[in-house]
């Protein structure tokens, strides 16, 4: 009896945790970024990123409770035809550290300040990039 009962839970545990992996897996809306949320499929550079953080990438939601930020973010990605969804995520790399806020409670536990704003795209040409780090 009591071992039909633990089967049936490592089971339900399973289809559990596979529902999670599956709807958890976000990858960063920002154009030519591959970055995802999940362990599967990771590119190169956030391997990287994260081996030299000792960390899992961060993704942050779009402020949809703030629709003035939040049209700034979409301008701000410049992606053409592109409604964030609230879904949509956007990685870390894409935030100045100035925007970026280590948590106070949780030892490697961050969040972006109020202002943050995406303005980093190292996929975008080289000329807007330095453009959008002028102003
Ligand atoms: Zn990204």
């Amino acid at each position: 009896m009591g071992h039909h009962v633990s089967q049936k839970q490592v089971v339900v545990q399973i289809l559990i945790r596979g529902l999670i992996y599956f709807t958890s897996m976000v990858s960063c809306a920002v154009c030519g970024c591959s970055h995802r949320t999940g362990n599967r499929n990771k590119p190169a550079s956030q391997v990287k990123f994260e081996e030299q953080n000792k960390r899992p990438m961060k993704f942050f939601r779009f402020p949809l409770s703030n629709p003035e930020k939040w049209q700034k973010w979409v301008l701000a990605i410049r992606r053409n035809n592109f409604t964030p969804c609230k879904y949509s995520r956007v990685c870390e790399i894409h935030f100045e550290k100035k925007f970026l806020k280590k948590g106070v409670r949780r030892v490697g536990c961050i969040s972006l300040s109020p202002d943050a704003i995406p303005t980093i795209f190292p996929a975008h040409p080289p000329d807007l990039e330095k453009l959008a780090s002028k102003t």
